[in-house]
């Protein structure tokens, strides 16, 4: 059994998902870790944050999980890439977290939003509160890079009302570069999603200098397109707010000289999405 410390130390909810939130399991055994993995009965938080309206339809609580097997070269939340971080969290503390807002999130026409690092890290645990948010009768959606879809069955698809899925680059070269990792599981989990018919949303990350080629932007628009299921484009202008994280940390942060994207790159990259009757926000 996994105490609660020191996350008593902080409360499950945050005021932001930029707050720094560092060794909150560090006196958690590796194998309660890995039961706790399999079980689903207790995950790794950073946070719950309420009163998001970027992250799925109407106004939602978020559960920033721990744990991201990427290493995204403009990541806002590199605080959420080890496990350890993530304070240990109950599955009945974080559905009561949860509970209190229900009434309001319905009124809202939001939801619930499972984001991160990379959620299906702790598969057991998001299919177990996703279980309890549907039983609620609480919308849910999940942001994630989709590379870990096939921990979940067609069945456990169902519990999630909406995929809010990170397509970052186009290419396996430029992929690897930018997130570590290879483009082909996520790519797979997009079509999976789309066989089985659940609405997706795409997001994309625009980075000047880095993602906003427009051949790239092209084929990341066409592949959407043919899905059938993308209900959404959602194009993010990269922004610096995470860069603090990286230097407390004392990661090598790659992208200082980054400038943010201006609004005529913005509205250019919005016309690729749309040139392919995708709905590009
Ligand atoms: S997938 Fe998300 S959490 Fe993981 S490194 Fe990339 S941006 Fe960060």
């Amino acid at each position: 059994m996994i105490a609660e410390t020191p996350s008593k130390t902080l409360p499950l909810e945050g005021n932001s998902p930029y707050d720094l939130r560092l060794y909150q399991s560090r006196d958690v055994p590796e194998s309660a870790v890995k039961k706790a993995l399999l079980s689903g009965d207790i995950g790794f938080i950073h946070s719950f944050t309420t009163g998001s309206t970027v992250d799925g339809p109407g106004v939602r609580v978020v559960g920033w999980t721990a744990g991201c097997h990427w290493r995204c070269l403009y990541c806002h939340n590199p605080d959420t890439w080890s496990m350890i971080n993530g304070m240990p969290v109950t599955l009945e503390r974080a559905v009561e977290g949860l509970r209190k807002y229900r009434a309001g999130l319905k009124v809202m026409a939001g939801g619930f939003t499972l984001s991160g690092g990379e959620p299906l890290m702790q598969d057991r645990f998001a299919v177990k509160l996703f279980t309890a948010a549907k039983a609620m009768g609480v919308h849910t959606a999940i942001e994630t890079n989709g590379s870990l879809g096939e921990r979940l069955t067609d069945e456990e698809l169902e519990k999630i009302d909406l995929v809010l899925l990170g397509i970052k680059a186009w290419g396996s070269e430029r992929h690897m570069h930018l997130t570590g990792k290879d483009i082909g599981p996520t790519l797979d989990f997009a079509r999976r999603l789309a066989a089985l018919r659940r609405p997706v949303w795409v997001r994309f990350v625009l980075v000047p200098g880095l993602t906003d080629d427009a051949q790239d932007i092209r084929e990341i628009a066409k592949f959407a397109a043919s899905l059938g299921n993308v209900e959404r484009v959602e194009v993010l202008p990269f922004h610096q707010m995470g860069r603090y994280k990286w230097e407390k940390l004392g990661i090598n942060y790659e992208l200082d000289d980054v400038k943010l994207p201006t609004s005529a790159l913005v509205d250019q990259t919005l016309g690729l999405f749309r040139a392919e009757g995708l709905n590009a926000v």
